[in-house]
């Protein structure tokens, strides 16, 4: 492998990031960056960084100061700001850059799913008419909710949602996937939901209540992914790995 490119700026939050830096071989001198969004991260065994950089110029100087050779984005789908940051800094400062891009979920048959641009979208998509909601879109985005309030929502999120979703009937559940199957069809049919709104996020670990939806034959409003930069990517950390045993 080039010497320039051993140091490795992987900026994850995701799974696959954490199968990579697991998966890494030895010799890579590599940083893992994080959001730092969530209170209590997975404990991973490469040197962890938190915080923003900066947008793309505070990222462009991290690499620079850092002499990193190569950067892996293998960010969340929805992350949208951080992939372009990626892309201009690695393009400003000349460094490799690599994504992870994970495949979304395709509707399969038997899904009810009802497309949806942004979040916007999925909130007139659930309607006028009051009905139990299951939002799985992150206590990021809960949010864009509270205008329509006649809704019963049942939140679950990784961490606690405080008052970003100021509704009068609001059931909030901390907890991380990956949840199963199983699991996801009893809790839809016990809380009795109607709807289920989720991110097209793609890949297994939260596939389980979309697969939950279709057995009990419920709609899901599904919303569609945000434009990243078109750059080299990879489907997986699988795919990462062999990227870099390849250089
Ligand atoms: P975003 O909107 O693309 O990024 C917003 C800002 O957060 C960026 O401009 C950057 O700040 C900082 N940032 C984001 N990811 C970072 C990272 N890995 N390391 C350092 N700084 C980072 O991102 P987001 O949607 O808020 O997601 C934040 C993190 O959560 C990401 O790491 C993502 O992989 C993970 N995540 C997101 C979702 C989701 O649905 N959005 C779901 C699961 C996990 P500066 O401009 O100051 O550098």
């Amino acid at each position: 492998m080039d010497k320039a490119l051993m140091r490795i700026l992987i900026l994850g939050g995701t799974g696959e990031a954490s199968a990579l830096v697991r998966g890494l071989p030895p010799g890579l001198d590599a940083t893992l960056s994080l959001a730092g969004r969530t209170s209590a991260p997975k404990a991973e065994p490469v040197p962890t960084r938190s915080g923003g950089f900066g947008g793309a110029e505070g990222l462009g100087a991290w690499i620079v100061e850092h002499r990193i050779g190569c950067v892996i984005d293998a960010t969340h789908p929805f992350a949208a700001r951080i992939s372009a940051n990626a892309a201009q800094a690695c393009a400003a400062t000349g460094t490799t850059l690599l994504a992870i891009r994970r495949p979304a979920w395709d509707p399969v048959p038997g899904d009810r799913w009802i497309d949806a641009a942004d979040m916007a979208a999925a909130v007139l998509a659930l309607g006028d008419t009051p009905r139990r909601i299951f939002l799985t879109v992150g206590r990021l985005e809960v949010g864009a909710f509270a205008v329509a309030p006649q809704h019963d929502y049942v939140v679950r999120a990784i961490e606690p949602i405080g008052d970003a979703l100021p509704v009068p009937r609001l059931t909030t559940i901390a907890a991380r996937g990956p949840f199963d199957v199983q699991a996801e069809t009893a809790f839809l049919a016990e809380r009795g939901i109607a709807v289920l709104v989720s991110k097209n996020s793609g890949g297994a670990a939260t596939y389980g209540k979309i697969a939950a939806a279709r057995a009990l034959a419920l709609p899901v409003v599904m919303v569609r992914r945000p434009a990243k930069p078109a750059v080299a990517s990879v489907a997986d950390a699988a795919g990462a790995l062999d990227w870099l045993k390849a250089l």
